[in-house]
């Protein structure tokens, strides 16, 4: 896990800081900050429309906010393009992102490490060290598009890690997934980010999942800022429970 890392920044924390991100109108966010160490994993939860996607995007570079700041540690990363900010050390996933099918569970990670500059050898190398990290080594050889939908995701998450990130930034990545598959990519998660001393943000609906495994939710609602606290905080926070998490 070294050679991407020397267009690397070191930076210890990411952070949104004052972000506002309006379309033709349409204020999607407004005026939220939120910042994620590493070792930290972050649950990112609102209702659809909330902004969380928008959040995300501003983080990794694929949107520009029309206020405040991207800051990666202490370097201001406003408008840096996606890629340069996946070789400072940020990676994401995509709320419809797939994998290819056809290529197998190795090569969907291989050709993202390669994609963010590993030669051949070292993707390879990095991809011995994920598919052990995920647990994904019997399944290496199977096309992604066979594998089941829980480990299509991890795939996913696999693909993500290729480019030995500091920060992952993961949005729905456990939709879909039934209860047995949640589990098992919320331990997947809770593993890497404890080995890894990665900052996780991770955006999803399953509440009892992110009351689990986060150790601080960020509620965003119509944009704003709702809430930000560790679970036990969040779970007793009558406008959240009132406006998002519900009776149950
Ligand atoms: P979430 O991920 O929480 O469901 P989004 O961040 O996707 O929410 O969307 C927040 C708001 O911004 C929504 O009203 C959405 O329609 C709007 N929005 C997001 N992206 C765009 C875009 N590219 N153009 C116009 N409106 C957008
Ligand atoms: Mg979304």
């Amino acid at each position: 896990m070294s050679s991407v890392r020397s267009s690397r920044l070191d930076a210890d924390s990411l952070q949104a800081r004052s972000v506002s991100r309006s379309f033709d109108g349409v204020q999607a966010l407004s005026d939220v900050t939120l910042s994620v160490h590493r070792g930290e994993m972050i649950g990112l939860m609102g209702p659809n429309g909330a902004g969380k996607s928008t959040l995300v995007n501003l983080m990794t570079g694929f949107d520009s906010p029309t206020d405040g700041r991207i800051m990666f540690g202490s370097v201001d990363v406003t408008g840096w393009k996606p890629w340069r900010l996946a070789r400072a050390g940020m990676s994401r996933t995509f709320q419809h992102g797939h994998s290819f099918p056809q290529l197998s569970t190795r090569e969907n990670i291989e050709v993202a490490a390669i994609g963010v500059g590993a030669t051949p050898k070292e993707a390879a190398r990095r991809t011995d060290g994920i598919l052990e990290l995920l647990d994904l080594g019997a399944w290496q050889a199977t096309p992604a598009g066979t594998l089941s939908h829980g480990l299509e995701r991890l795939v996913g998450v696999g693909r993500a890690l290729s480019s030995n990130p500091w920060f992952l930034l993961l949005d729905e990545p456990a939709a879909g997934l039934n209860d047995e598959e949640g589990d098992t990519f919320a331990g997947v998660l809770e593993r890497i980010r404890s080995e890894h001393d990665l900052g996780v943000i991770l955006i999803d609906h399953n509440v009892p999942l992110m009351l689990r495994c986060s150790d601080r939710i960020h509620v965003l609602s119509e944009g704003r800022s709702l809430a930000e606290g560790p679970p036990d905080e969040i779970k007793a926070h009558p406008t959240v429970v009132e406006a998002y998490l519900g009776s149950g």
